[in-house]
């Protein structure tokens, strides 16, 4: 199958790449208990542990502490932090351990979208639709609090069960705050996944991070509905790795990708993905027409329309009363 997330141009750019400590880093912590080991991530690794004082399970993110802390890691927590969110994982505290620094996180116990496509060999349209439509509202709620992802991946996006499973984001180590921080301009994220603009972003040049979160969400719908990457083709496996990824970013910059020759794919879903992935991302279509194109509206669970306005609105009501 394609979506081969071992291959290096699948997985992120790390440019402060560190080594998961051999060290246990909870051991004999009076609030956290460890239970297992989850995932390794390119910043660090995940361990589901108990919060002691209430039982609950957490999810803990340990980063190995180094002199200063990385300009991600910074953005990472003070990004994450201001979002709350159905959609996205909550992030619950901070705190040092001898050796790392940990982000206690809600825990999403049903893995992630990739390994759910995986398994499937490619979702079914309503399935995909199901999957998509929380994706845009959490996107969507983040670029309203003024923070692009830059790393919306299958990868990244958790799952928790309920009668339909629910999606998750977790992981803001690429995000930025339109606000805070400097425009984006560096060339981070998963290469599949990589707008055209980021990928001929030249130093000094900035681009719009929303708007490249658009694409890499229509890259996310791509391989959904097939476990393949647009810009990705079977034949490339014999081309060496470097190769691969040249001849994959050359695609992405001309828009070179067909419609999943092993899905049958809806007009109406075509239409959304020729929208997105258009190279010029002033004409690419915007999170406000993707919330109205007639493939997401449909079976759109009653009132999740407005919900991302009406959090956000409680959100600045609380905010202007604690006075944060
Ligand atoms: P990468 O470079 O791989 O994207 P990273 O080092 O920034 O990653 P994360 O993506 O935040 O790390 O986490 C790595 C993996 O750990 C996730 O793909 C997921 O499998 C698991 N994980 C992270 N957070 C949680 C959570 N809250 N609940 C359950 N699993 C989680
Ligand atoms: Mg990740």
């Amino acid at each position: 199958m394609a979506v081969a997330g071992a291959l290096p141009f699948m997985q992120r750019m790390n440019p402060e790449q560190e080594q998961p400590s051999v060290l246990e880093p909870l051991e004999d912590h009076p609030k956290y208990q460890k239970i297992r080991d989850l995932d390794k991530g390119t910043f660090g690794f995940v361990q589901l542990a108990v919060d002691l004082t209430t039982g609950e399970q957490v999810a803990i993110k340990f980063i190995e502490r180094s002199q200063e802390v990385s300009k991600y890691v910074e953005r990472e927590i003070l990004n994450h932090k201001r979002l709350i969110h159905p959609h996205i994982v909550q992030l619950k505290e901070v705190f040092l351990t001898n050796n790392h620094l940990a982000i206690a996180m809600e825990y999403a116990a049903g893995g992630n979208l990739y390994q759910l496509v995986a398994r499937s060999g490619g979702l079914p349209e309503p399935d995909a639709r199901w999957y998509f439509q929380q994706l845009i509202f959490a996107i969507d709620y983040c670029h309203k609090m003024g923070v692009a992802n830059r790393d919306v991946k299958l990868e990244n996006t958790l799952l928790v069960s309920s009668a339909r499973p629910l999606i998750k984001l977790c992981d803001f180590g690429y995000s930025k705050d339109e606000k805070f921080q400097s425009a984006p301009g560096s060339k981070v994220g998963t290469p599949a996944y990589l707008a055209p603009e980021v990928i001929s972003t030249t130093r000094g040049r900035t681009y719009n991070g929303k708007a490249a979160d658009v694409w890499s969400c229509g890259v996310m719908l791509y391989v959904m509905l097939s476990a393949q990457y647009p810009f990705g083709r079977p034949e490339d496996t014999h081309l060496k790795t470097a190769r691969q990824m040249h001849v994959m970013l050359q695609r992405i910059l001309s828009v070179d990708y067909q419609l999943p020759y092993n899905k049958q794919v809806s007009p109406e879903c075509k239409h959304l993905l020729e929208c997105i992935l258009v190279a010029d991302p002033e004409k690419r279509i915007t999170m406000a027409d993707i919330q109205r194109h007639p493939w997401f509206t449909r079976d759109l669970p009653e009132g999740v329309a407005h919900m991302n306005d009406q959090l956000l609105a409680q959100q600045q009501h609380m905010m202007a009363q604690y006075g944060q």
